[in-house]
């Protein structure tokens, strides 16, 4: 077995594989160690598959796949309805877990397995979502009808940001429509990913339905490659996420890739102000601005540029320290590369012209010398041609940029290659159809600064920030992980008049 549930901190030294059903101790002899970011405390220790382990993974789920897809819609139904109920019962433990190995404070680790929680319920919806069409009559006594049947063995790759909530964008709903699948979790913080993978097991997902590797590019690449592998959902940064799009999309998997953002919030005038600052700072240092919908970009229309002041002063006040401390605002960088290179980009701003704000490169924070902190950083003066501006930061570090119109700002933000998430600011109910119309963004917030969907829509990303037509949970990604059928078929009564011989194709 892997960690018992009731002690998270109990025989977790290396991390297993789930292959069939079974708890395998990996035979690689590469392995890396996670990490505890406000402590260096090493945690476990994570495997990198070696390429006989993925290929059992993939042929235990391709061997499961005859059975689970012919389990009954309902059966699969009630296995995420206790799935959910499990969660909930376990979400404090495995926040715990989460926050310990990603650095995120413990309220924010339950919402991240909360929002994950969200899809499994969803997921308990299956029976509306995966129904066909049906339509009476198309041609005499013809009917024409789909099924969504499932597709096969699907693979899902997941990012350090959210070791809860992206995992459960993907297995739940790929499972519960009668696939099977080979998860491949983020080698930072796998911890409590793999205590949610524990719970489905409880919850009754069959051997060989549900599948681990761990590893970085060697199994990836593996699982892109497999001909047994019919579905890839990706997670994670620009650059992968194009490989992993490219890689498995030439060979014939239908492929997704979430990918990495620039976030604009466009400040109006006539925005509510304390509600607005204190929307900004929230999404732009919460979680240290590891959140791939983070607002990274605030556009201050007209005279809110003179708001900087009161933005820079609610920014200072945000508390940092360690994520299981009481009363932490923003927690470590997931790991000392992490924090050099956020540490790089800032001092690219400085040098490349742009004004240093608030600066977080020395933040101490005692008790926790050794972790990868940087405090909430804030620039103004930033073009668009700077570092700060071009790249996605994945820190506490919010640049401003100054324009006199909402036309100007729409521009702006267009012109950008990114397109995860922005948001408009603003009491006009026209300046927020005009943008929610003209904007070339995935999803939009009006007075929302992290709008992410609730599960049953669909993460709507674009343009750089996404690859593939169909979103990761929602309606969307129930066509995603089902392969339509058409069927059109005739019956013939004893009594049917005989039709003869047609060599034409029929005029209806
Ligand atoms: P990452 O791209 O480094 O890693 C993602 C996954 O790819 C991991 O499982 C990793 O092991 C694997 N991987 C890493 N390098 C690889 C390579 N060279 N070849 C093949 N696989 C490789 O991303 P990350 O740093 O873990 O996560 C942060 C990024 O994820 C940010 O860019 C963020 O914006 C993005 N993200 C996007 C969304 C979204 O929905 N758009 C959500 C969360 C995070």
């Amino acid at each position: 077995m892997n960690a018992p549930l009731n002690d998270a901190k109990a025989d977790i030294s290396q991390v297993k594989l789930l292959i069939n059903g079974e708890w395998v101790e990996s035979k690689t002899q590469e392995w890396r160690d996670i990490v505890n970011p406000a402590t260096q405390q090493v945690l476990a220790r994570v495997p990198f598959a070696t390429s006989d382990e993925v290929n059992s993974a993939i042929s235990a789920a391709q061997q499961a796949f005859a059975r689970w897809k012919r389990t009954p819609i309902g059966a699969r139904m009630r296995i995420m309805l206790k799935y959910q109920a499990l969660i909930r019962e376990h979400m404090k433990r495995i926040a715990q877990t989460l926050s310990a190995e990603q650095g995120k404070t413990l309220a924010d680790a339950e919402g991240d397995i909360f929002r994950g929680l969200e899809v499994v319920e969803h997921a308990c919806s299956v029976g509306s979502l995966q129904m066909g069409e049906f339509a009476e009559n198309v041609a005499g006594e013809v009917d024409t009808y789909t099924l969504r049947q499932p597709i096969g063995v699907c693979a899902g790759i997941t990012p350090f940001n959210f070791p809860a909530m992206i995992p459960l964008w993907m297995f739940p709903m790929a499972i519960v429509c009668g696939n099977t699948f080979v998860l491949k979790p983020s080698e930072q913080d796998p911890l409590s990913t793999m205590q949610l993978v524990e719970l489905a097991l409880e919850a009754g997902i069959p051997p060989g339905v549900l599948n681990v590797v761990h590893g970085g590019k060697g199994v990836v690449d593996a699982l892109c490659t497999h001909p047994d592998i019919k579905v890839v959902s990706f997670v994670g940064s620009t650059a992968v996420g194009t490989h992993v799009y490219d890689l498995a999309g030439q060979h014939g998997k239908r492929v997704q890739a979430m990918m990495g953002a620039k976030n604009h919030a466009v400040v109006l005038p006539d925005a509510n102000k304390e509600q607005t600052l204190n929307a900004l700072v929230g999404a732009a240092f919460g979680a240290a601005g590891q959140r791939c919908m983070a607002t990274s970009v605030a556009v201050l229309v007209g005279k809110t540029r003179e708001w900087l002041p009161e933005l820079k002063a609610k920014a200072e006040q945000l508390k940092v320290n360690a994520g299981s401390e009481s009363g932490t605002d923003v927690g470590p960088l997931i790991s000392k590369r992490a924090r050099e290179r956020v540490l790089g980009l800032i001092e690219s701003g400085v040098a490349e012209g742009a004004t240093l704000l608030l600066d977080g490169r020395d933040v101490q924070v005692p008790g926790y010398e050794q972790g990868n902190f940087v405090g909430p950083t804030l620039f103004s003066g930033v073009t668009t041609e700077m570092r700060i501006y071009t790249e996605e930061i994945f820190g506490p570090v919010l640049v401003t940029m100054e324009v006199d119109t909402l036309d100007e700002a729409i521009a702006l933000v267009n012109r950008n290659p990114f397109g995860n998430g922005t948001g408009l600011f603003t009491q006009s109910g026209a300046a927020a159809r005009k943008f929610q119309s003209e904007i070339d963004v995935g999803q939009v917030g009006i007075n929302i600064p992290i709008p992410v969907p609730v599960p049953f829509f669909s993460f709507t990303g674009s343009r750089g920030s996404k690859l593939g037509d169909l979103g990761p949970y929602g309606k969307q990604v129930v066509q995603f992980y089902t392969q339509t059928k058409t069927v059109t078929a005739r019956w013939f009564d004893d009594d049917s008049v005989n039709d003869g011989v047609n060599t034409t194709i029929t005029l209806r």
